[in-house]
């Protein structure tokens, strides 16, 4: 786990569109932190960037020690989570989390470690041998999740990633997410329009409009100001 830190970060698009503007945030080792703010402002982008999938406009962020400006994906020890998870089909639990730990060819022993370590912290390891087709969709979000986190990621990144649940999963799954975060200790950004979300979630929250940080603060403290 690393600390992140952007530095006056700034996003302009092609065409123009300022997404994001000298944004300043500084997320701890092993926190979880909320980007929350509605549709448009710039939350999308602003963690495009910390993963490497989009190239910064201005500024600097960095990840440990390292500035990672030009560093692409791959080589950032980063991981992320999307709203729309396409899982292997095909592939059960166990095969669809380990995947990324058979393409960087590690051991078979080590992969079966890890992967149950993982399952268990996720609570899917009564459920390693089914397909995605007979899985909840809370369950299947977390096998998502497993082949993201399985290999350690320094920095743990999400996007709206309960959006196409229902609403009692979402809840349910809220909390999960809370507890996962908390045994891990990876440092997590969170990004949400659900101000509930991030309220529930958050050790701290940070609200953007229009691309500018707008405050940030505990979940308590902004949710008590007027
Ligand atoms: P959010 O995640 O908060 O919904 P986004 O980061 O997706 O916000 O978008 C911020 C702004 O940048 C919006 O005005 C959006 O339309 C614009 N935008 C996002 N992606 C692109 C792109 N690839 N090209 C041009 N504009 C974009
Ligand atoms: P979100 O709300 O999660 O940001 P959007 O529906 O706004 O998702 O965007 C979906 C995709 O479309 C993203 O990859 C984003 O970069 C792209 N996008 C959003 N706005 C624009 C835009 N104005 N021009 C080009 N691409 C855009």
């Amino acid at each position: 786990m690393s600390s992140v830190v952007l530095n006056d970060v700034s996003k302009t698009y092609a065409d123009g569109t300022s997404a994001v503007k000298e944004l300043n945030l500084e997320i701890s080792d092993g926190e979880f932190l909320v980007l929350v703010g509605p549709s448009g402002c710039g939350k999308t982008t602003a963690l495009r960037m910390i993963a490497g999938l989009e190239d910064i406009s201005g500024g600097t962020i960095s990840i440990g020690s390292r500035v990672v400006n030009d560093i692409p994906s791959r080589d950032r020890d980063v991981a992320m989570v999307f709203q729309s998870y396409a899982l292997y089909p095909h592939l059960n639990v166990f095969d669809n989390i380990a995947f990324g730990l058979v393409l960087r060819k590690l051991s078979k022993a080590e992969i079966t470690k890890r992967v149950t370590e993982v399952a268990k912290v996720l609570q899917l390891e009564n459920h390693l041998k089914r397909k995605p087709r007979n899985l909840s969709g809370g369950q299947r979000q977390r096998v998502a999740m497993g082949r993201a986190i399985v290999r350690s990621p320094q920095v743990f990144l999400m996007d709206e990633p309960l959006s196409n649940l229902d609403a009692k999963l979402r809840v349910q799954m809220r909390a999960e997410i809370a507890r996962i975060q908390r045994d891990l200790g990876v440092t997590t950004v969170y990004v949400t329009h659900d101000q509930t979300e991030a309220m529930t979630l958050g050790d701290r929250v940070v609200v953007m409009k229009r691309g500018l940080l707008q405050q940030a603060g505990g979940p308590q403290e902004l949710y008590d100001r007027p």
